[in-house]
């Protein structure tokens, strides 16, 4: 098969929702499915019942052309077992993932970590090559990685980039980790709706519903500047000790644009007396990111990258 007819397919095993995709070899996508995560080992019947979906909607001549896939999964991962070692959100423990995807779909299968790998297609996608990003993806958690030269630092543990973790309000909340404070109990999409409806008594479903309301209801507008100042004390942090050359905030809370990036921007820039603040932008892939890194991390296994 020539090159250019090669297609990938791509799952992003996320805490709320499971997606997949078809991506040709220029990353473009051609079919996409979705459904809510379930709990256990019934995350593989879903991939399984996503592949599926998504091979229906491609045009029947492109099916043959898939050849391989790359699934990215929250929490720890063992990359070369395949295999996703601890999820507690989805009550998933060593559960093997590449192998019967790759049984199912007859083609090689590999897995990484969610944010590892949307954090390299942000960095790939970037208009500017910059030495030293560091890349926060902020969902319904928070993390990040830091890259020297070139590849994402993992640390001794392969836990490097916990940076939801970082306690920046010990008076706050206590957060699912044990510790009190953490930024994700802030500063997450997940943490800004839950603030906002808890203040107002009104259920909003996600951040978006706060992000709208901006400049015409208080509560959001005080919700929402709670979590730009959590994020910028943690990134002043991270800028006084790796001092990256950028700083990209991705994940599904930056499509919210400048509305995120300049608050962030202004508080660390008044808040940072010895690290030099980076330019700081919103990412390109939004919450596609994970898919795009996954559908990346299948073509580089094949060498098509
Ligand atoms: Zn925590």
């Amino acid at each position: 098969m020539s090159d250019v007819r090669r297609l990938v397919l791509a799952f992003d095993i996320g805490g709320t929702t499971i997606k997949a995709a078809a991506y040709d070899a220029a990353l473009r996508p051609l079919a996409g499915a979705r459904r809510p995560s379930p709990r256990g080992p019934a995350v593989v019947d879903a991939l399984a019942g996503l592949a599926e979906e998504v091979l229906a909607a491609l045009p029947p001549d492109r099916r043959e052309d898939v050849v391989a896939a790359g699934a990215v999964a929250l929490g720890l991962v063992d990359e070369a077992r395949g295999v996703m070692r601890r999820a507690v959100n989805l009550d998933v423990t060593d559960l093997e993932v590449a192998g019967p995807l790759s049984r199912l779909l007859g083609v090689p299968t590999v897995l990484g970590h969610d944010v590892e790998q949307a954090a390299i297609a942000e960095v790939e996608a970037s208009p500017t090559e910059v030495r030293q990003p560091f890349v926060v993806v902020i969902g319904t958690g928070i993390a990040a990685a830091t890259f020297v030269d070139g590849a994402p630092l993992r640390g001794v543990s392969g836990q490097a980039g916990e940076l939801g973790h970082v306690v920046v309000r010990p008076d706050g909340r206590r957060c699912p980790c044990g510790a009190v404070g953490c930024l994700e109990t802030v500063a997450s999409a997940a943490a800004i709706a839950r603030d906002y409806s808890e203040r107002t008594g009104t259920a909003v479903t996600g951040a978006s519903d706060v992000l709208r309301r901006l400049g015409t209801d208080p509560v959001a507008d005080e919700v929402w500047a709670e979590a730009t100042s959590a994020l910028a004390d943690a990134l002043v942090m991270v800028c006084t000790l790796l001092a990256p050359g950028e700083i990209v905030l991705g994940g599904g809370l930056a499509e919210a644009g400048d509305a995120l990036v300049e608050p962030v921007r202004t508080t660390m820039l008044e808040r940072s007396y010895v690290a030099t603040v980076p330019p700081i932008r919103a990412s390109v892939l939004g919450s596609r990111a994970g898919l795009v890194g996954a559908a990346g991390l299948a073509l580089r296994t094949i060498g098509a990258r």
